[in-house]
């Protein structure tokens, strides 16, 4: 019997479970590196990762590990980690010292909206001047 130090996974918070569409979703590919990225960040539950068409400087997507196809899709059960995700966002921009010239997190729900990977995620944009309201 072990009485060493427990290792926790934010998993255990935010459900077990992770359901993945890797047959037909490019981001789950990424995530499970059979597509290669550029990664930023990555733990049990979410994976950040470099846009591949960089809109700014600065242009990073984060991503839940569990296949959820859009905000509009969430359920109660994804409240944390859908939180999880602008907390890492806000982690990757105070270790990039973003918060002096400020920076954008866009989520994109429906093709009218301009989203174009139906696998949720989070735009964390910097490096330039971003004008309102939003193009
Ligand atoms: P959205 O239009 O909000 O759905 O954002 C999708 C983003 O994914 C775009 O900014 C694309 O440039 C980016 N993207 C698409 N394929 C890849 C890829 N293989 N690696 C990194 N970023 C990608």
């Amino acid at each position: 019997m072990s009485h060493g130090p427990e290792k926790l996974f934010l998993s255990d918070f935010f459900g077990k479970g992770i359901t993945m569409n890797t047959d037909s979703c490019i981001f789950c590919k990424i995530i499970q590196k059979k597509i290669p990225s550029q990664v930023v960040y990555e733990d049990d539950v979410s994976f950040a990762f470099q846009d591949l068409h960089p809109q700014a400087p600065v242009h990073i997507l984060i991503v839940p590990k569990k296949h959820i196809q859009d905000i509009h899709a969430v359920t109660l059960q994804d409240r944390e980690l859908i939180g999880h995700l602008f907390f890492v966002a806000k982690t990757i921009a105070s270790q990039k010292n973003l918060d002096a010239q400020g920076y954008r997190m866009v989520i994109n729900n429906g093709e009218g909206a301009g989203q174009s990977v139906f696998h949720v995620h989070l735009h964390l944009l910097s490096g330039r001047h971003f004008g309102w309201p939003p193009g």
